[in-house]
């Protein structure tokens, strides 16, 4: 079975309201043309106005974080149950700015994982390495590392829910962008750690981040094993945006 694209927005802790709404109606109205799955994943006070926009639209709607507690006394934490009740579908789990900035460890992510998981979210589960670790010729050891400490504890029925997303961390927000041949191979190598695990991964979405724009989408995503994009700053505009998802087309 052929695996459809997936072409997500990551606004991070970008945009006012107003700019949100016009980027969120401005793809809205595009949708007629899509051929792949589109997901906008806003800043948490944004999710109940983007998904009033996109409702009923087939697009997907994501968040950037999810607790890891189930509920109650954990002041400005949002769990997975309201993100549920709220439209949410798909969830970030273990972006790089969270593991640098917020000290996310892989038991953090791991018990992120479960969370999603349990209450009917779809991670998208970001890997991938330093400048340095690529230099030095780690980069698959790094990678293959963070996928058997987060998701290795994961049955088949949950690999069935989950994307994942090879960012190097070198590419992210940088400019840089891995050319299609080193983002091929990660992503191949990945799907080589996975399907003995779990046959079902051959189904198993791996999107590319990492300075993914209109210019490099087409070439990215014709890669046999890259599935889409993870995209920051280019899926701010509604038409860098929107040429990403035709580039996936
Ligand atoms: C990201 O944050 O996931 C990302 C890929 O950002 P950018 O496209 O800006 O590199």
């Amino acid at each position: 079975m052929k695996r459809k694209k997936l072409v997500a927005g990551n606004w991070k802790m970008n945009l006012e309201i107003a700019e949100a709404i016009k980027l969120a109606t401005g793809v809205k109205d595009a949708r007629a043309n899509f051929k792949c799955d589109v997901a906008l994943i806003p800043s948490f006070v944004y999710i109940a106005e983007v998904k009033h926009i996109i409702y009923a639209t087939g697009i997907h709607l994501g968040a950037q974080d999810v607790s890891t507690h189930e509920n109650g006394a954990y002041t400005g934490e949002v769990s997975a149950t309201q993100l549920k009740s709220a439209g949410v579908e798909y969830i970030i789990i273990g972006h790089s700015e969270r593991r640098e900035h917020f000290g996310e460890n892989h038991g953090v992510l791991k018990q992120k994982m479960e969370i999603a998981l349990k209450h009917g979210l779809k991670p998208i589960f970001c890997c991938g390495e330093p400048l340095q670790v690529r230099e030095e010729g780690k980069h698959k050891e790094y990678v293959q590392k963070q996928l058997e400490e987060s998701l290795f504890n994961l049955s088949a029925k949950d690999f069935a829910n989950i994307t994942i997303a090879y960012e190097p961390i070198w590419a992210i927000g940088t400019g840089l962008t891995a050319s299609a041949e080193q983002a091929q191979e990660m992503h191949a190598f990945i799907r080589g750690l996975l399907v003995p695990k779990h046959p079902i991964a051959l189904q198993t979405r791996i999107i590319y981040g990492g300075s993914c724009n209109a210019a490099n989408a087409k070439e990215l995503f014709a890669c046999a094993d890259v599935d889409g994009g993870l995209v920051g700053g280019a899926s701010l505009k509604s038409k860098d945006f929107l040429a990403i998802i035709e580039a996936a087309g």
